[in-house]
């Protein structure tokens, strides 16, 4: 196995652009999982550690930026997700660019992108691409990146709400793949966003219940059982090792519905 290690993100794009069917390695919690049980074998590695511009985290987040750096972030439901990733040792190595182009169902990291409808910036030796999380996400583990591209960073909206909540459902309280996750966002005139997480083939909003509760400026306990209600009812979830399509499908409606209240009480 060949290893590239370059240190600038030109570099790192001219190795891909003569390899394009290189492997990019981040922090490797994925891929070295799928590389020590056989599913993948990849003649050329393309690091990216040593690219320093990956790592800023700025008004946008470079996609070489660990879970340790945004459990200290400013975004709070970000923190939160990353809080709830692996160990700490998973958190120091595992990136957000990562989670994305890994683009599990279960991907902590994607809901809080998907409720500020983040674009996803790509980069390839002849130019860049500039993707909405759901042009990214196109299927479970499956992502919108070409030969010789690489996710640069992810870029945020400049509206971002103060009130903001994640949480994740599990079997555990550490070290635990969600069986449910969601992030509930609240904007000053009342507009609603609801990302769920492993009750889908990706990351999906609850648009329905989204637009009920945008409209409740100050909503009734009726109207957040209603809100409830509706999230059970839009996600897409199935049953596996993990947890059943009912559970999912209740628990989702629960965890929005807390994450919502939480929102509410922050004023
Ligand atoms: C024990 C354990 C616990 C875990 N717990 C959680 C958890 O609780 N929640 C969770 O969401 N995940 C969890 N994970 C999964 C993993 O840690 C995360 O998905 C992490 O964010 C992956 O980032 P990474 O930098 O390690 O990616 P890598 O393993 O380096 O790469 C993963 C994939 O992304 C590609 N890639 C990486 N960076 C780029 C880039 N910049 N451009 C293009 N492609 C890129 C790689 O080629 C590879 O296909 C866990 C993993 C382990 C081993």
């Amino acid at each position: 196995m060949e290893i590239e290690r370059p240190t600038d993100i030109a570099a790192a794009l001219v190795a891909l652009a003569e390899t394009p069917d290189a492997t990019v390695l981040a922090g490797g919690t994925d891929l070295m999982v799928e590389i020590n049980f056989g599913h993948a074998r990849p003649d050329r590695i393309v690091a990216l550690r040593r690219v320093g511009e990956l790592k800023e985290l700025n008004g946008s987040i470079g996609s070489g930026v660990s879970w340790a750096r945004l459990e200290q972030g400013p975004h709070r439901a970000l923190a939160q997700a990353a809080r709830t990733v692996g160990s700490p040792q998973i958190r120091a190595a595992g990136t957000i660019g990562g989670n994305l182009a890994t683009a599990s169902p279960a991907g902590d990291g994607l809901p809080f992108l998907a409720a500020l409808d983040a674009e996803v910036e790509v980069r390839s030796a002849t130019g860049s691409r500039l993707l909405r999380w759901d042009e990214f996400l196109t299927g479970p583990k499956q992502n919108a990146l070409e030969p010789g591209e690489l996710i640069h960073s992810v870029v945020l909206p400049e509206e971002i709400p103060v009130r903001q909540e994640f949480g994740k459902v599990g079997v555990r309280n550490a070290m635990v793949i969600s069986a449910v996750m969601a992030c509930v966002m609240r904007y000053d005139d009342g507009r609603t966003r609801v990302a769920v997480g492993s009750a889908g083939p990706t990351t999906l909003r609850a648009r329905r219940a989204e637009e009920m509760m945008s409209a409740e400026s100050s909503p009734s306990e009726a109207a957040m059982s209603e809100f409830q209600r509706i999230v059970s009812e839009e996600v897409k979830p199935i049953t596996d090792h993990r947890s059943t399509e009912s559970y999912r499908r209740h628990a989702a409606g629960v965890v929005a519905r807390r994450l919502l209240e939480r929102c509410l009480e922050a004023g």
